[in-house]
């Protein structure tokens, strides 16, 4: 897998270790277009039977991110997720549904207009961007679930 080679590059780069266990995290996430927490990242590995500590998860999975291969996302659960970046959409938005956890991806071309403009009126040079979208995906409307009635709050301070 490329992926895994180029993180290996990464790892010899910072003088870290090549370790199978690292290899074996990290093909978990570039193996998946899922938001991934760590529970599932330890699930998917005992599946396989392979039995990698957390602490080894969380450090390469913070290793992933600092080669920019994956991304962390915390969508106000508790708990961070991983992604791939270089997946089939690199470049994504997302709505979040705050019943059910769902996460939903949506590309914009507009979102990409905004950016350039933006960084153009204020001479600013942007790296990336994050739209994340709080509400109720369509199937917990129809089940009956219903937003939480505060008026306009930081949607960070709500979830
Ligand atoms: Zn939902
Ligand atoms: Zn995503």
């Amino acid at each position: 897998m490329p992926f895994i080679r180029l993180f290996g590059r990464y790892l010899r780069e910072q003088g870290l270790p090549v370790t199978q266990q690292r290899e074996a995290v990290a093909e978990v996430v570039f193996s998946s277009s899922a938001h991934l927490s760590v529970d599932d990242i330890e699930q998917q590995l005992r599946r396989s039977g392979q039995r990698i500590g957390k602490a080894t998860i969380y450090r390469t999975l913070d290793l992933l991110v600092g080669s920019h291969l994956a991304e962390e996302h915390d969508f106000g659960e508790g708990f961070k997720r991983y992604e791939h970046r270089l997946s089939r959409q690199p470049v994504h938005e997302h709505l979040i549904c705050m019943e059910c956890g769902t996460v939903t991806e949506f590309r914009s071309e507009e979102v990409a207009i905004v950016e350039s403009r933006v960084a153009q009126d204020y001479g600013f040079r942007p790296s990336r961007h994050r739209l994340e979208i709080y509400g109720l995906c369509k199937d917990c409307q129809e089940a009956g679930a219903k937003l939480p009635d505060r008026g306009l709050t930081c949607p960070i301070e709500t979830v």
